[in-house]
């Protein structure tokens, strides 16, 4: 009997394993923007984050955006996804 693993990815905000399907994937593209990826399918480096404002704040607060793209994210960018993500805990 085969098991299908799950795949886990760290959170950038609290530093938890989780699923995939329960985070938020952020990629950098090679122009240097940064979008949400609600499909876990755009190319560039992601980083995964829960989709929560703690969390967010967590990862701008101790940089783990920055090491996990390893480029500055601009203030404007926190501000961008944060709108995006309470938008989605709307819906
Ligand atoms: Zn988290």
């Amino acid at each position: 009997m085969k098991q299908r693993k799950i795949p886990l990815r760290k959170c950038t905000g609290c530093q938890e394993m989780k699923s995939k399907k329960e985070l938020i994937r952020i990629v950098r593209n090679d122009e240097g923007e940064f979008s949400l990826d609600r499909t876990g399918k755009k190319p560039g480096r992601g980083a995964y984050i829960c989709p929560c404002s703690e969390c967010l704040t967590k990862a701008q607060k101790s940089k783990g955006l920055e090491r996990s793209f390893k480029a500055p994210v601009p203030k404007e960018v926190y501000e961008q996804l944060l709108r995006e993500l309470s938008g989605e805990e709307h819906e």
